[in-house]
């Protein structure tokens, strides 16, 4: 393939040996579960077997252990362990009594699982769009939702970046209506100094491998102050029984394994320093990415005031149409790169009869089409990201060599 930006390459390059250099340098992948896991495997494997030696399976004292310590750092009364983040929002869904006739509003660019819980309950899932610096959603489109079926919000802190929370408390308390903070992406991240999980009527939490707190597996969890609705949790997490074989609702079975809690407690005993080199990668991207080629051809992410994130994702704004390119030109210097959310949940087949139309969601459905996750992950070594960083501004370079000539 003969692409001009392959042309510029060639004639940009240094020395042969910088070209071949690259060829041959090992892939920077988007994320490593393995590079986090391996340093710690024989703790891991410790609690494991603690585990398997002591029987106790289900509700086992790991289990109560996550939950106390993810209480205590998310600042709520508290914390319930479940079997998947979807299912931590959907029993907080179904402890607040939403079901048919119902509408919840949150964003569409988002995880599918956010609206799909409402979906699944009967409910209406009413999009709003986002803010476009920080992908979050936007208060004001929030409140025009706002209808007299409405029953909740929920907001999602995407990427770990926690959303304009006092916007929307206070839309919140005029109407009368509960906010669910879909924190899957955000577990350590605050709004004003409160973390993520302890400002909402309730929080839901995921330990999926690919998350901030990642797991073995799935996991979830769900936050709360109200200590009648953690109960209500509680019982909905099993049959909605109490005591055994008395079912108050129909609830489901979902539980957090005591494995799962086991590895997860010896994980999150490294949770401040994995966000801390999430910080410092993201911060490197912010400097190094602000002047040079790159900074006219990529738009880097935001942080609100107030709102520190934790980076689950380091996401860029690549320029129209430039994105496919973009990502080739990594993939060919064998860095891994992701496109979240490639399709707005609006405009996903299986909610097409809710009537969204193209340029309902402007911000989101531009978004879509711009955003590019670039590798942030913890284990992220120095030389690797200097690759990223390098390449980001050899794209930007060879995309922007034509319109000089022309000029
Ligand atoms: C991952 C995620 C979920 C679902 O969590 P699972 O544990 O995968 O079920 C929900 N919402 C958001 C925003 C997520 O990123």
């Amino acid at each position: 393939m003969n692409t001009p930006g392959k042309e510029v390459l060639r004639a940009t390059s240094t020395s042969p040996e910088a070209v071949s250099f690259t060829a041959a340098a090992a892939p920077v992948p988007l994320l490593d579960v393995n590079r986090q896991n391996h340093p710690i495997r024989d703790e891991i494997v410790a609690a494991i077997a603690a585990v398997v030696d002591s029987g106790a399976f289900l509700k086992g004292p790991a289990v109560q252990e996550l939950e106390t310590q993810i209480a205590e750092l998310c600042q709520a009364d508290h914390a319930i362990g479940c079997a998947s983040g979807t299912d931590a929002i959907l029993v907080a869904l179904m402890a607040l009594g939403i079901g048919p006739g119902d509408e919840v509003i949150l964003p569409s660019f988002t995880f599918f699982a956010t609206a799909g819980c409402v979906s699944r309950l009967g409910a209406t899932p009413v999009f709003a769009d986002i803010l476009p610096d920080t992908f979050n959603i936007d208060p004001a489109d929030v409140a025009r939702r706002i209808t007299p079926a409405t029953k909740a919000i929920m907001p999602v802190h995407l990427f770990g970046q926690a959303a304009d929370m006092a916007s929307l408390e206070g839309i919140a308390a005029a109407h009368g209506l509960p906010i669910i903070e879909d924190a899957a992406q955000a577990i350590g991240a605050s709004y004003a100094g409160k973390p993520v999980g302890s400002m909402g009527r309730f929080g839901c939490f995921s330990f999926y491998p690919t998350k901030n707190l990642g797991g073995l597996g799935d996991g979830g969890l769900v936050t709360t102050n109200d200590g009648e609705l953690a109960d209500r949790v509680r019982v909905l997490c099993d049959h909605g029984q109490r005591p055994r074989y008395h079912h108050h609702f129909v609830g489901l079975n979902s539980r957090l394994d005591t494995v799962q809690a086991a590895a997860l407690v010896v994980k999150l005993r490294h949770l401040a320093d994995y966000a801390a080199a999430r910080t410092r990668h993201a911060q490197r991207y912010q400097h190094e990415l602000a002047a040079g080629p790159a900074a006219e051809a990529l738009v880097t992410p935001v942080e609100a005031a107030g709102c520190p994130s934790v980076w689950n994702q380091y996401t860029v704004r690549v320029q129209e149409g430039r994105r496919g390119a973009l990502q080739e030109w990594l993939a060919e210097r064998k860095i891994g790169s992701a496109i979240y959310y490639p399709i707005p949940l609006h405009q996903q087949a299986c909610f097409a009869e809710l009537g969204y139309r193209p340029g309902d969601l402007p911000h989101t459905e531009r978004a879509a089409e711009e955003v590019l996750s670039l590798p942030v992950f913890p284990e992220l070594a120095y030389d690797e990201q200097s690759r990223v960083i390098e390449a980001l501004h050899g794209f930007a370079a060879a995309q922007s060599l034509p319109r000089r000539l022309a000029a």
